[in-house]
């Protein structure tokens, strides 16, 4: 099985820990797969416009440069962990209703998508770009500032768009997920060193990023673990 977190944040946006360091510390812990997933935040809401003015946040002028970043580093991974490392973005879109909110992740994106499109534009934009869509702890959480219940007020209508589901994110498990059957995924949501001990998804699959997104797609056989070393607690 191949040990993955699809969910991670660097200083890139609201991460503490820099790409090269976040590489290494997920090499050194023998990851198979990861994918590095900044925000890209929307304009329409206060915090939107803060995280860009303290440039934190992924956007149209710095995505270049950011991918070219990620894939120096998806290079080094190879060569010096054997560890796959994909590109991606955490699409957020936040309001003051947490009703509102949502967050989704676009693993193994091509091009720039805008977070202040409407999410139809964004889901529709990352299958064409043959990107992963994934909805980001969908339910209530143990730490989230502000919680993004939007998916879930609206999982008749956005479930078919979906690749997959964080059944769990860092300590949170959301059993409603895996309740009503939808495909799953476990992800650390890391942003900082204490969130490498967080849940994960464990994939039987070729190490190979074709083959991850397929398994993830058909979503058989798919594990969750929750990763510890001993010293878990924050
Ligand atoms: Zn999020
Ligand atoms: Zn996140």
């Amino acid at each position: 099985m191949l040990l993955c977190d699809f969910h991670i944040h660097t200083t890139w946006s609201d991460g503490s820990i820099p790409l090269r360091d976040v590489v290494d510390i997920y090499g050194q812990a023998g990851f198979d797969v990861i994918a590095v997933t900044d925000h890209v935040y929307n304009k329409d809401s206060a915090i939107g416009t803060w995280a860009e003015r303290l440039n934190k946040t992924v956007t149209e002028e710095n995505f270049g440069r950011y991918m070219e970043e990620v894939a120096a580093e998806t290079g080094r991974a190879l060569a010096k962990y054997g560890m796959l490392v994909i590109p991606g973005v955490e699409i957020t879109k936040n309001y003051l209703s947490e009703q509102e909110s949502a967050h989704v992740l676009l693993l193994d994106i091509k091009r720039f998508v805008s977070a202040d499109l409407p999410w139809d534009d964004i889901l529709g934009e990352g299958r064409r770009q043959g990107a992963l869509v994934i909805a980001c702890h969908p339910h209530y959480t143990d730490h989230e500032v502000h919680d993004t219940l939007y998916f879930w007020n609206n999982r008749q209508k956005f479930s078919p768009q979906f690749d997959a589901w964080e059944v769990a994110n860092r300590s949170d498990l959301f059993s409603v997920v895996s309740l009503n059957n939808y495909p799953i995924l476990a992800n650390g949501d890391f942003h900082k060193a204490q969130h490498l001990y967080s849940w994960k998804t464990l994939l039987p699959c070729e190490k190979d990023v074709e083959a991850v997104k397929a398994c993830i797609r058909d979503n058989r056989g798919v594990a969750i673990t929750l990763f510890r070393n001993g010293t878990a607690r924050e």
